[in-house]
């Protein structure tokens, strides 16, 4: 039982940042406390 949480802490950890969805990092010209990028999907720029 210990090991099962131990093993999804492991993964929740190593998860490739669920948070930034998009990926792809910010934009140096982003405005300070955002984080602007391309959206792969789209080919929009946009801010968050
Ligand atoms: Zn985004």
């Amino acid at each position: 039982m210990t090991r099962l949480i131990l093993a999804l802490s492991l993964l929740a950890l190593t998860m490739p940042q669920v948070a930034n969805a998009h990926g792809g990092g910010c934009r140096k010209s982003s405005p300070p406390g955002q984080c602007c990028h391309m959206d792969n999907s789209t080919g929009v720029v946009h801010c968050h």
